[in-house]
């Protein structure tokens, strides 16, 4: 048996001299180096001990070797699992209690907290892993040979432990398989049609399904390179748009570009796509984004549990609104929220997913496990969506989110877009708040636009007629900003939180 991801990734390698990573202004990573030095690294990770299977946790900040670190592991056997690196100790101690890794490498510098929380759980080596190439890892894989034979793995086996992001609760750990990631790249680098001469600017964070897997595994399958930015920067990535082709991106990415006078038709020109997800795209920003820069922004859908599920086309109508259809190998359906049963087209349901991008389940949540899993094999999303008459998936939201007022249904989505058309308003989001009368009360939390007077008179009376009476929020509450993680996420459960006791 080989190893099926790294037996891939080697097939599949342009020349070793070809560039991988271009951490633009830094030290450029080939292919070559990419396998040389992963190389080292797989020779000292089974030094500190790390077994086929075992988990290897990694809490460092973005850097070229992090991905060679993920490269590394995947040849060694091990599990990667990759951590945000803005979790605290305690938060910390949650996953590494949870995960049980052999080895947790963090940032230099950390080692003290990192040290008493992991010895206290059990985990035999701390090891670190700095921006600059420097850290003990990389001091250890110095002493080791380039020459690694990869550890076999078959298509079952793990590779991975991603953490969801814990927008609903509490981050599950996701085990996705060889043939999960592997299935998943070769399918996106068909829809969207990624060769070895694409150019893709990484801006993302690299602990999320976003930039690590579909960013990252993507390039690497179609041996294409990437310019390697630590974090987001509007104006960096105009400067580097003429030497790219492919842009990923969350939403909030796209809204921040066209804050910029530097975007433009002409700055735009050499690329050839532009990619969304991890949260929903206001089809406002498609369109601005397409009258700024003649691209019309390709959305696409997918989660941690899952890789990407649907994706608008690359050749073909892109539509605002929508997250596509589903890929090529991946089955999606709609179900009845009540009965489970298949929902008639055009009708709001649950999500369900099957293909072998979907995942082996929570890590040791059996249970949790079972209950997300329908006995045919689909996997329930959570999200909610409808399919439209030509097949493209609108997601209206989170089963969570959903506020159930007077015993009634209201979208939040469907409040949150007639809101968003008002004048003075620039987001918003609805939420559900516990109500004697009502079970749930529709509140809407709403952004005002600078200098903008709209009240919360103005925006009830401005719905009045437009929704139904019962979808009409009870209360409206400004604020400066909407809560986001990272990836652009709403955190509609700290809004829920925050707002408990509005009726109180
Ligand atoms: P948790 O599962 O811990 O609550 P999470 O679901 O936010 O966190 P992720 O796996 O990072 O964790 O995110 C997947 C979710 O992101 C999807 O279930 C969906 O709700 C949302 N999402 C992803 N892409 C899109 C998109 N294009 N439009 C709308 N929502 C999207
Ligand atoms: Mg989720």
């Amino acid at each position: 048996m080989t190893n099926h991801l790294a037996s891939s990734m080697r097939e599949r390698m342009p020349g070793p001299g070809k560039i991988f990573i271009d951490p633009v202004g830094g030290r450029r990573l080939t292919y070559g180096d990419l396998i040389g030095l992963s190389g080292r690294m797989a020779n000292a990770l089974v030094d500190y001990g790390v077994r086929p299977g075992d988990r290897v946790a990694v809490q460092v900040e973005k850097s070229v070797e992090a991905i060679v670190l993920y490269i590394a592991c995947v040849r060694a056997g091990a599990v990667f699992l990759p951590l945000n690196p803005a979790y605290t100790l305690v938060e910390l101690d949650y996953f590494i209690g949870d995960a049980e890794p052999k080895l947790v490498i963090g940032a230099p510098g950390a080692e003290a907290g990192l040290e008493t929380v992991a010895l206290a759980r059990g985990v035999d080596a701390v090891a670190t892993l700095g921006t600059e190439a420097d850290g003990s890892l990389m001091e250890r894989a110095a002493h080791f040979p380039a020459a690694f034979e990869d550890v076999a793995r078959g298509p079952d086996d793990i590779a991975a432990l991603l953490y969801t992001s814990g927008t609903t609760g509490r981050s599950k750990g996701a085990m996705l398989t060889h043939d999960n990631l592997l299935s998943n790249a070769l399918t996106l680098i068909d829809a969207w049609q990624i060769e070895r001469s694409d150019v893709l600017i990484h801006a993302l964070p690299i602990f999320h399904t976003h930039g690590l897997f579909v960013a990252i595994n993507t390039v690497m399958m179609a041996g294409a390179s990437m310019l390697f930015l630590p974090k987001f920067d509007a104006g960096e990535i105009i400067h580097l748009l003429p030497r790219a082709s492919v842009l990923m991106g969350v939403p909030t990415f796209y809204v921040r570009l066209l804050q910029h006078p530097g975007l433009t038709r002409e700055a735009a020109r050499h690329m050839r796509l532009f990619i969304s997800g991890s949260a929903p795209m206001l089809p406002e920003t498609f369109q601005a984004f397409s009258e700024r820069t003649g691209h019309a922004i390709l959305e696409r859908y997918g989660m941690t549990e899952t890789g990407m599920i649907t994706s608008n086309p690359s050749e073909g109508e892109r539509i605002a609104g929508t997250v596509g259809l589903p890929l090529p190998g991946v089955s999606v359906r709609i179900a009845d929220t009540g009965t489970g049963l298949p929902a008639l087209r055009g009708d709001i349901g649950m999500i369900e997913v099957k293909g072998p991008n979907v995942f082996k389940g929570y890590w040791r949540l059996p249970e949790k496990t079972k209950a997300e899993f329908r006995e045919d094999g689909f996997f329930i999303t959570g999200d909610l969506g409808r399919l439209d008459d030509n097949g493209y998936l609108r997601i209206v939201g989170r089963g969570k989110d959903l506020v159930i007022s007077g015993g009634l249904n209201v979208y939040p989505k469907e409040i949150e877009a007639e809101i968003d058309l008002l004048d003075g308003v620039v987001e918003s989001a609805v939420i559900g708040v516990a109500h004697a009368d009502f079970g749930e009360a529709v509140v809407a939390v709403v952004v005002r636009a600078e200098g903008a007077v709209i009240d919360e008179a103005t925006v009830i009376h401005a719905l009045d007629g437009r929704v139904a009476r019962f979808k009409l929020p009870k209360r409206v509450v400004f604020v400066e900003g909407l809560p986001r993680n990272v990836m652009g996420k709403v955190q509609k459960a700290s809004l829920r939180e925050t707002y408990r006791d509005l009726f109180a």
